[in-house]
């Protein structure tokens, strides 16, 4: 049996072409074009690749960026200095700053300083607070709420796969702020029965073993073989290793291919859904803005009314 490869670049591709039909209906119907504000602090040539990509994402699309470049040595209250004059900037729906951050700043204080309606990576304490304590996965939907990008592409391919997840058993190996933790909340909200395991998990093999949905973020290639997969399971890699022989996952695809029902590669996969789901993320950020204008506008409207009574009333 081979796996069903599951095409992250051609969901991605769907996942755009969607948004920018979504964001061309905003600016039509309300004028507002999404804006995204990348912070990239340093000169971690990954870094401005990353930053680069994500900024054509936003041209392909027709948004609004604006990419601050700020040197090695800056202060962490410059960058929050910057992130708090994004928050205040009409143009700007999401922010963005690009990890990793030099040493001597503290990542989750800079985090801290984002609006938590502008935090298009869901990494606020906020966001992950609301997506954490959802019931499910019809309230994350119904509520609009802000979904880490990877994490929320990994969903959309389970989904667009017919990928059964309710009740399902999904080990996630891995369990980093980033990773590990967002996935099994979604997956929870799902209503997976879901496992993490790490780097002191006893019989990891064995518990790998056991999984329906198996998803592996953890940053070691080729660490998974076909020995970890249950015959037929969904196999969701998220590890990307600059190895000899290239880029690589988490998991030994040539030989999980062959056990799995379904697998992601690399490159190809999961990591093809992360800026898609940015500049989701980014539109949905924006839809609120238009929303927060709207009530504005018929708060405003309303005060007109209640000032204008008297007025009527005299005449
Ligand atoms: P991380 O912060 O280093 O976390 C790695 C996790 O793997 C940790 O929880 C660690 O366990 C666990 N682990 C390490 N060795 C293990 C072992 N031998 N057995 C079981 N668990 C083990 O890394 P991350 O940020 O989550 O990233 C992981 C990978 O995903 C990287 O390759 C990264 O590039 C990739 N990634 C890709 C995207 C994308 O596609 N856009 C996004 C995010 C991450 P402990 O907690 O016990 O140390």
């Amino acid at each position: 049996m081979s796996a069903t490869i599951i095409d992250g670049k051609s969901v991605s591709q769907e996942i755009r072409s969607e948004v920018k039909e979504l964001a061309g209906k905003l600016k039509q119907g309300s004028g507002i074009t999404p804006g995204l504000a990348f912070i990239l602090v340093g000169n971690n040539p990954a870094s401005e690749v990353y930053v680069k990509n994500k900024a054509k994402a936003c041209e392909s699309l027709g948004f609004y960026s604006v990419t601050e470049k700020m040197p090695e040595n800056a202060s962490q209250d410059e960058v929050i200095d910057k992130i708090e004059e994004f928050n205040g900037d009409e143009r700007v729906h999401g922010i963005l700053v690009q990890m990793p951050l030099p040493k001597h700043m503290n990542e989750y204080e800079v985090i801290e300083a984002i609006d938590p309606s502008k935090d298009v990576d869901s990494l606020h304490p906020f966001n992950i607070g609301l997506y954490s304590e959802a019931k499910s996965w019809k309230e994350i939907m119904d509520k609009r709420l802000l979904l880490p990008c990877t994490p929320y592409g990994m969903m959309i391919l389970l989904d667009k796969y017919g990928i059964d997840v309710e009740g399902k058993k999904a080990v996630v190996v891995g369990r980093s702020n980033l990773g590990g933790k967002p996935t099994a909340a979604l997956l929870l909200s799902k209503n997976a029965t879901v496992t993490i395991a790490h780097s002191r998990t006893q019989d990891l093999k064995e518990v790998c073993r056991e999984a329906d949905i198996l998803v592996a973020v953890i940053g070691k290639a080729n660490f998974i073989g076909k020995d970890f997969i249950k015959p037929g399971a969904a196999v969701l890699d998220v590890g990307i290793n600059r190895t000899d022989a290239g880029l690589v996952g988490d998991v030994y695809f040539e030989a999980a291919k062959e056990v799995a029902g379904w697998i992601t590669p690399v490159p190809g996969g999961v990591g093809a859904m992360t800026i898609s789901m940015l500049m989701m993320n980014t539109y949905m950020a924006a839809t609120r803005n238009a929303e927060t204008a709207n009530s504005k506008h018929e708060i405003l409207n309303s005060k007109q009314i209640q000032n204008s009574e008297p007025h009527t009333r005299k005449g």
